[in-house]
């Protein structure tokens, strides 16, 4: 079989706040881009998010710590595009940068959680995600999608049945990929710190001793 040409080896980027990063997040990165073939797959930490309280950690320290995180593992990156632009992070923007710098024919994938999911509606311009990137869904147990509504419609409309098709279009698609769940998460770490406990095993040891480092969470 011939290798896919360049142009369609996806790239994926994954947004989140990382506040801090952990395993949950790695782990699902590294099977995403084993399950969906990726040359690479960016996680992007959101500067200032639109939807939710300002994180707990300055966004240059949330960076740092996922630049730790992904040191030696050539499939992941740190992507700090968001920190460089003023204001809001819209995912949007980022997506256009993204396709500019990529090319119109590169295959580009943003990821996101349910949560995200069941949130979409109040994304700034959410409809027009798909015409720069397609979409990959990460299941949770536990989590539902909208079963109604305008983003229930965008979900049916788009689907993709199978991961091959990120490869055969650069953008417009929606895949749904079920992962290892572990059942992790930044708010149960910060949780634990501030409780002067510890979330050792949880995250990597580097981004435990960047925190403890900085003082950050307690
Ligand atoms: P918080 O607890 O502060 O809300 P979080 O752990 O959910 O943080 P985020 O930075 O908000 O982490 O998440 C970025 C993305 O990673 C989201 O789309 C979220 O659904 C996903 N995610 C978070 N934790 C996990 C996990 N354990 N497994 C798979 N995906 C996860």
């Amino acid at each position: 079989m011939n290798p896919a040409p360049a142009a369609l080896t996806p790239v994926g980027v994954f947004g989140g706040t990382f506040d801090p990063v952990h395993y949950g997040h790695l782990r699902s990165a590294l099977e995403l881009v084993e399950h969906l073939g990726l040359q690479q797959l960016r996680l992007m930490p959101c500067a200032v998010p639109p939807h939710r309280e300002l994180p707990a950690c300055a966004a240059a320290h949330r960076a740092a710590m996922l630049e730790l995180a992904v040191a030696g593992e050539p499939s992941l990156a740190c992507d700090s595009r968001e920190l460089r632009r003023e204001g809001v992070s819209y995912t949007i923007d980022s997506l256009v940068e993204l396709r500019e710098e990529l090319g119109e024919g590169h295959s580009l994938s943003l990821v996101m959680g349910c949560d995200a999911v069941q949130a979409l509606a109040t994304w700034h311009r959410w409809q027009e995600l798909l015409d720069w990137s397609h979409v990959v869904v990460i299941a949770r147990p536990g989590w539902q999608f909208p079963l109604t509504g305008p983003v229930a419609d965008w979900l049916h409309r788009y689907r993709l049945a199978d991961a091959s098709e990120l490869r055969r279009r650069p953008n417009g698609g929606i895949l749904v990929e079920e992962l290892r769940p572990l059942a992790i998460s930044s708010t149960e770490i910060r949780r634990l710190l501030a409780e002067g406990r510890s979330p050792r095993y949880l995250l990597p040891q580097a981004v435990l001793d960047y925190i403890e480092a900085h003082n950050l969470y307690h």
